[in-house]
């Protein structure tokens, strides 16, 4: 019998990635899952076999902590969740070449490729042993191969965002633009759940944590402190991530959510062998959920956008103004937009305007000039 809900899946088709981004659970020397397991085309079918007898499906992305290249069967993998009329979402750090061109012939709904610079100094930090090169070849190749075969896919690039990779954004936006793709922005967070909840633990954790990913929290942009003082009134709904998606690793073993990453700590079951209303209550059950929901975490992403806007502009403009920029003296287009390139300049002009780091969260907002600053590197959306 149909459970009347909708659901979207998420499938890790491997269980590794290539690169070893500094904010990814797939770079920490203690990742626990080593070995590269890849999901086969038969398993995923009886997957979706069961899944759309109990449930209904609003779509299948194929990825969640790997990187889905990795299995050399991807194609056939987005032929079954085809085959089953459900849209299918992959997507990539498009360092790996093999398949682009039947991955686009098969037609997925939505293609993302994850990046976080244009040139390769800033993007071999952020996307660590990635190359930037690599990946623009490879998006020239896919914008090509989708032309060529008139493909339906709608390819978009998600830039994620640092502080030291916001110039080169404006680059890479006019490059995926060239290329017919579309552009979004997001903010790199200290990911996965389970690390974030450490820190926001108690004060020694957050100490240890901070000492130990010193790099790390110099370049990140997301404004925990502010986070846990707006999350009081978003407590009480309920968690979308544990009631509307289902998360499976590439042994088809449910996690429990999208944003928890270690299989030894939050696999809930084995999909095949319980029904989706046991998986359900298996993982309403879990005890972890009780202190992210106290936190207000599990509402993460979903409805702080807005709240958390002008804290994220305001460690921009610590970030430029530490480096100099005078705010005031940007030369302006006719248009009365900023040049593309004063952006660029902002780092190498003199260090003199901390009047800015003194400024409150409040001021921020009203501050003119501040919003004048391109919209894609301020905004949240
Ligand atoms: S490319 Fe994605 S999955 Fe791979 S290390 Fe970076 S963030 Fe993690
Ligand atoms: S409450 Fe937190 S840990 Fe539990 S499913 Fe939701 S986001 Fe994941």
């Amino acid at each position: 019998m149909k459970v009347n809900e909708n659901y979207s899946f998420l499938i890790d088709v491997a269980s590794t990635c290539n690169l070893k981004c500094p904010s990814c659970p797939q770079a920490n020397p203690k990742n626990p899952v080593r070995r590269n397991e890849l999901m086969e085309p038969e398993l995923l079918d009886s997957i979706l076999r069961k899944a759309t007898s109990e449930c209904q499906i609003s779509f299948v992305y194929l990825y969640n902590w790997a990187e889905p290249f990795l299995n050399p069967k991807l194609p056939d993998l987005i032929d079954i969740v085809n085959s089953h009329n459900i849209p299918c979402g992959v997507s990539s750090n498009l360092n790996i070449r093999r398949n682009i061109d039947r991955v686009v012939a098969s037609n997925p709904a939505n293609f993302v490729i994850s990046t976080s610079g244009f040139n390769q100094h800033t993007y071999g930090k952020m996307h660590a042993a990635g190359n930037v090169e690599r990946v623009k070849e490879n998006m020239i190749w896919l914008s090509e191969v989708r032309k060529n075969t008139n493909s339906r896919t709608r390819v978009e690039v998600n830039y994620i965002r640092y502080l030291g990779n916001l110039d080169e954004l404006v680059l890479m936006r006019k490059f995926a633009a060239s290329l017919g793709f579309f552009f979004r922005q997001s903010i790199a967070a200290l990911f996965p759940l389970e690390r974030l909840l450490k820190y926001l633990s108690d004060s020694q954790k957050k100490e240890r944590t901070i000492d130990e990913e010193k790099e790390l929290f110099e370049i990140l942009l997301f404004p925990y402190e502010e986070l846990m003082q707006l999350s009081g009134p978003f407590k009480r709904f309920p968690c979308s991530y544990r009631e509307e998606q289902i998360v499976l690793n590439s042994r088809g073993q449910v996690q429990l959510c999208c944003l928890v990453f270690d299989p030894t700590r939050f696999t809930i079951t084995d999909f095949l062998s319980d029904s989706i209303e046991r998986i359900r209550e298996l993982k309403r059950g879990q005890d972890f959920c009780k202190s992210c929901i106290e936190k207000g975490i599990h509402t993460l992403g979903l409805r702080f956008g807005p709240n958390l806007r002008p804290v994220v502009l305001k460690k921009v403009a610590d970030y430029y103004s530490e480096a100099g920029v005078d705010f005031h003296n940007l030369p302006r287009t006719s248009n009365g937009l900023w040049f593309d390139r004063s952006v660029r300049l902002l780092k190498e002009s003199a260090r003199r305007s901390i009047v800015l780091r003194r400024l409150t969260r409040e001021a921020v907002t009203r501050f003119p000039v501040l919003k004048r600053l391109p919209g894609d590197i301020l905004s949240l959306e």
